[in-house]
């Protein structure tokens, strides 16, 4: 059986045409798929032959709320899906004045092993497929009634670690006949896989990528993120700068602040003087306390961030949302599986 939204509009069309199809159903299907249909007898304007057919040989993916948390602070939305194989994944809802943003996730779980991070406590289960990653967008705007304007694939999961899959969600998100959200309203957030900065450099796309620093030392950074002993702090600004002079674009540096670890002075200079040279932007995170974590929340947030904008960087500090409601890093998925671990014993 293969999933029929994974394919792009031309597959799609070309899968029809070898049925003996006309071409205009490619499209047809391809809309009806877009707006969140969950079975094919919804197609209307497709004969029911061919609903036939096509169930023969496709699936609809199709995922279900197993938890749903509202916070009752600012509105953000949690959502746990369950993934037709059982999984679950994590789809956070954001709303600004200026829009709403899905916060995504790229896979089940994450093998990266960041020491302050609960999405990859308990390694990677598999990939998502680029169906998956569109159904969080579409069924979170369904089930909310809110309209998408943004994503932030800043869930759980690597995106460079599931780059093919990736690529294609972004392709079908942004398809006029499909949700058509564009590639400005789009961020991308890395650890800092190196090859696949490069190669994203390449694809020249216009969305924005963040990149995962916490730290502009390799000795502090190989402390907390192991993917810096694949590819170090130097490696991965001299992969920024590459980027940044091939696409023009501006890097987004994610920092999330830890207590006594990476919020000293003098890393706050080194940071600047390693942006040097391109136009960067530091989003300092106040780091999500998490229970199973040795690492806590800096005290210097503010003083942090004086420091680096008196070396002319612009560095914003990220307002918590869904405070109330374990909106953040994996918490949610989290807590469900050790409940149903416990059910199960
Ligand atoms: N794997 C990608 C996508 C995940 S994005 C990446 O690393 O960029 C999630 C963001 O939240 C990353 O910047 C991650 O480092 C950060 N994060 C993870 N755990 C956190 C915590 N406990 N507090 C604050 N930020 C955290």
């Amino acid at each position: 059986m293969t999933d029929l939204k994974s394919m792009t509009l031309e597959e799609i069309t070309a899968a029809l045409r070898a049925m003996g199809e006309p071409s205009f159903r490619g499209k047809q299907v391809f809309t009806w798929l877009h707006r969140g249909i969950t079975d094919f007898d919804e197609m209307m304007n497709i004969p029911k032959s061919l609903h036939e057919k096509l169930r023969a040989e496709y699936y609809i993916t199709v995922p279900t709320v197993a938890r749903k948390q509202v916070s009752k602070l600012d509105g953000t939305i949690k959502y746990l899906w369950e993934l037709q194989d059982g999984n679950c994944i994590e789809t956070v809802l954001m709303s600004y004045h200026h829009g709403n943003t899905v916060c995504i996730s790229s896979q089940v779980g994450c093998r990266m092993g960041c020491k302050f991070c609960a999405s990859t406590l308990a390694g990677k289960v598999r990939d998502l497929t680029p169906s998956e990653m569109l159904d969080q967008v579409l069924f979170t705007q369904l089930d909310s009634g809110r309209e998408i304007s943004n994503i932030v694939l800043m869930g759980i999961g690597e995106p460079m670690d599931n780059r093919k899959n990736v690529l294609r969600f972004l392709e079908l998100i942004n398809h006029p006949d499909g949700m058509n959200i564009g590639m400005r309203h789009i961020s991308l957030s890395t650890c800092g896989v190196v090859p696949g900065i490069d190669a994203l450099a390449e694809d020249n796309l216009q969305l924005t990528l963040s990149v995962s620093l916490h730290a502009p030392d390799s000795t502090t950074r190989s402390r907390i993120m192991p993917v810096n002993n694949a590819y170090d702090v130097e490696e991965l600004f001299a992969a920024c700068h590459r980027y940044f002079k091939k696409t023009g674009r501006r890097i987004s540096f994610e920092y999330a602040m830890i207590d006594g670890v990476n919020d000293h002075d003098w890393q706050a200079d080194l940071l600047a003087e390693k942006i040097h040279g391109m136009p960067g932007h530091v989003n300092l995170i106040p780091l999500n306390d998490v229970v199973e974590s040795e690492f806590k929340p800096s005290k210097r947030v503010a003083a942090f961030q004086k420091r680096l904008e008196s070396h002319g960087l612009t560095a914003t500090v990220r307002r918590s949302l869904g405070g109330d409601i374990d909106a953040s890093c994996g918490q949610l998925r989290r807590k469900e599986m050790k409940a149903r671990e416990g059910a199960a014993q």
